[in-house]
């Protein structure tokens, strides 16, 4: 098969075997590169119109309990700046949000247990209570399967949980001894039946991964069925064992959502704050390659600066209103626009 062929036939029956994928990956040319981001455009325009989502994100603690390598709020990383905002702040987070036209808000933190499953549920249903017709996502990490059901049961929606690498060598790779490939997939399936929305999702150019595992990766995405895929380029963090690692190029990274948004078509895809970071474009090249939601910021701007995933990460210094009119020109710049409204997964 020719590029040109594999293109067209994912466009029409969203599957490829193991070869075409990662021929895909490897060898467009300039011309065919421009051809699998307009069949990605055209497969999500059938879908989604022209419409891009908007989530809140709240990132509500940056103390971590695990240890991942690439990670800068690894708690093995002392010179991480840790903070945690109170109950009462993230629901004026929350609140500003609403105000602001957010109809999803994502809470993100690292694995703090300081928030007790009370305490989450706590905060879920208060904001569920407050704003009824909003979505409240969770992306929180690894927990038992009964703590996940009580998240749930007090309003959760979605949840974001990143499998990371499904090739259990490579994830042992990226991660200390106690963290394991086969528990993140268990949550991931936990979730799922639950009936949370639930997204899975990679870093590209992660350390030691090969063209193989991102094929593994995306016929594990198709067996899963996700309803949202987290992708982004890795990015070294300067105190973490990777910090001289090399990033994830752009043009991987495009190429990647392209395929995943015809694999996976009604598949609610962000073009996410790191493809941001290494490109100034790099959330608009997102969308045009087929992702259809961005996720501004609405943390305090107190706190963003100590929220570092990894080195030189944007939009650290702004306001959430600023964060939000910024998003709004990027996307219309790119001829799609900006919806208010839960925009929930469409199955
Ligand atoms: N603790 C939660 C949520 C916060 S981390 C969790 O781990 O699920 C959210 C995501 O940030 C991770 O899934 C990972 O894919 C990404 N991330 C972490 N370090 C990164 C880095 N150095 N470069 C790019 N993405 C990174
Ligand atoms: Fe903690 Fe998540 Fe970072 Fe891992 S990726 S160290 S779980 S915040």
């Amino acid at each position: 098969m020719t590029n040109t062929e594999r293109i067209g036939k994912l466009k029409k029956v969203h599957m490829l075997g193991a070869e075409d994928l990662g021929a895909l990956l490897t060898t467009l040319s300039d011309g065919e590169e421009q051809a699998l981001c307009d069949a990605a455009c055209e497969v999500r325009r059938e879908v989604y119109g022209r419409d891009v989502y908007l989530r809140g994100l709240i990132e509500f603690s940056s103390y971590c309990r695990n240890n991942c390598l690439y990670c800068g709020l690894r708690r093995g990383n002392a010179a991480c700046q840790r903070y945690r905002l109170s109950e009462e702040e993230i629901l004026e987070c929350a609140d500003r949000g609403y105000e602001l036209g957010f109809r999803t808000i994502v809470l993100q933190s690292g694995e703090d247990p300081w928030y007790t499953d009370e305490k989450i549920c706590r905060i879920v249903s208060r904001i569920k209570e407050k704003h009824p017709d909003s979505a409240v996502t969770l992306s929180i990490g690894e927990k038992s399967r009964e703590s996940y059901q009580r998240y749930f049961d007090a309003g959760a929606d979605r949840y974001l949980l990143r499998h990371e690498t499904i090739n259990a060598e490579h994830y042992s790779r990226l991660h200390p001894e106690e963290m394991s490939r086969d528990n993140r997939v268990r949550c991931l399936y936990d979730l799922k039946e639950i009936g949370y929305q639930v997204g899975c999702g990679i870093m590209v150019g992660s350390p030691f991964q090969t063209t193989e595992h991102i094929v593994e990766d995306l016929l594990f995405m198709k067996e899963f069925g996700p309803q949202m895929v987290g992708i982004g380029p890795f990015i070294p963090h300067q105190d973490t064992p990777f910090k001289d690692e090399k990033r994830g190029t752009l043009e991987d990274t495009l190429h990647l959502l392209a395929i995943v948004r015809l694999m996976l078509p009604r598949v609610l895809l962000p073009a996410t704050t790191a493809l941001g970071t290494i490109h100034p474009r790099g959330r608009e090249l997102g969308i045009l390659a087929g992702a259809n939601v961005v996720m501004p910021n609405l943390s305090p701007s107190d706190v963003r600066e100590k929220y570092m995933l990894y080195d030189g990460k944007i939009c650290t210094g702004d306001e959430a209103a600023e964060c939000r009119r910024c998003m709004e020109r990027r996307i219309e710049s790119t001829g799609y626009r900006v919806v208010v409204s839960r925009g929930d997964f469409r199955g």
